[in-house]
């Protein structure tokens, strides 16, 4: 998606300091950037599956989910659902079509410019590889899910499976995790195979998103 597209609103920057309104512009532009890095053929699917738009926020996502899917005319979040979103620093809602981050997260406070602009970038390209994940895993790599975690480097897994995710969505938070991190090596140049990725996993990023390189 062309920048110009992106989903949030100038609207939003109205009436907060010029810091804030700076800093904004700058996160958007990170996304943007972060956006431009997809091979073509993921953005061109992403945007068939409504994750090629995203709003940056500056409130919980779990609340400003519930008020833009309650403005929408769509179905509210549970008081359950809105307490877990409020507690992330990205979304993917695909019934607004959107990713939704953050950036005042208390992850993101006091991050150097350097620092906020690859966490940025990385929260950016896990929902991304999430909606690539939904759009074409099939039901047998869903319900192998905590054996695939098994194959993973322990930071990852441990990292998955200390969130509380339910075991049906172990496969997507894989994946996500692991696009973000391959997206990460092809903004430095890196490509191919990464050695602490097994090859089973390869192959299932592959047949999912077709990384090939
Ligand atoms: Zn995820």
């Amino acid at each position: 998606m062309p920048v110009g597209r992106r989903a949030s609103c100038p609207r939003e920057v109205r009436g907060v300091s010029p810091d804030t309104a700076a800093s904004r512009e700058r996160n958007e532009q990170t996304v943007g950037s972060a956006w431009l890095t997809l091979p073509a053929e993921h953005r061109a699917l992403l945007q068939t599956v409504g994750a090629d738009q995203w709003r940056i926020v500056n409130e919980p996502l779990g609340t400003v989910a519930s008020e833009l899917l309650r403005s929408a005319g769509s179905h509210t979040l549970s008081k359950a659902e809105q307490a877990s979103l409020n507690d992330a620093v990205g979304v993917w809602v695909p019934s607004l079509r959107a990713v939704l981050i953050n950036e005042a997260h208390q992850a993101i406070a006091g991050l150097d410019t350097s620092s906020r602009e690859a966490f940025l970038a990385r929260i950016a390209w896990h929902e991304w590889g999430h909606a690539l994940s939904v759009a074409r895993c099939s039901p047998d790599d869903i319900a192998d899910g905590a054996r695939l975690l098994d194959l993973a480097p322990a930071g990852i897994s441990a990292s998955i499976r200390t969130a509380n995710y339910r075991r049906s969505q172990y496969t997507h938070e894989l994946i996500a995790e692991i696009y973000a991190l391959l997206m990460a090596r092809r903004l430095r140049g890196v490509y191919g195979q990464p050695p602490w990725l097994h090859s089973e996993l390869q192959q299932l990023i592959v047949r999912t998103t077709n990384l090939s390189d």
